[in-house]
């Protein structure tokens, strides 16, 4: 378990330093993840509590679909976070954000059955979304 790292985005309007116990990080292929980040999604989450957001100028900004928000720079685009509508207690974190050293291990994956034919499965376990908290 990785304790603690902090991230933003490209143009750098957006950071955030998550000060807790991180998950693990989970890909997946959803076609809405790979709408949002271009391929699939990597990403590790943060109780809510423990996450700081800074954004002076207010860039951040939210897409929300029928079970969820995904938050984004709406400066440079950079893919941020996913709030689950049913999960009010953790935030999701895209792996990419983060700045220097995660100290995390990508170990699961999910929607194996959405993935582009372009690339292969990761060697890692397949799990479903109500595994991962
Ligand atoms: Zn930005
Ligand atoms: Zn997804």
């Amino acid at each position: 378990m990785s304790e603690g790292i902090q991230g933003s985005c490209m143009c750098g309007s957006v950071s955030y330093v998550a000060s807790g116990e991180m998950r693990p990080i989970c890909a997946c292929h959803c076609t809405q993840c790979r709408k949002f980040s271009g391929h699939f999604t990597t990403s590790t989450s943060s109780a809510k509590k423990d996450l700081t957001v800074s954004n002076t100028n207010g860039t951040l900004s939210w897409y929300k679909t029928d079970s969820a928000s995904w938050g984004f720079c709406n400066r440079c685009g950079s893919s941020l976070f996913f709030q689950p509508d049913d999960n009010t207690k953790r935030t999701s974190i895209f792996a990419g954000s983060i700045d220097g050293k995660t100290g995390l291990n990508l170990d699961s994956q999910m929607y194996c059955e959405s993935k582009g034919d372009y690339y292969e499965l990761l060697d890692v376990e397949t799990i479903s979304m109500d595994d991962l908290d």
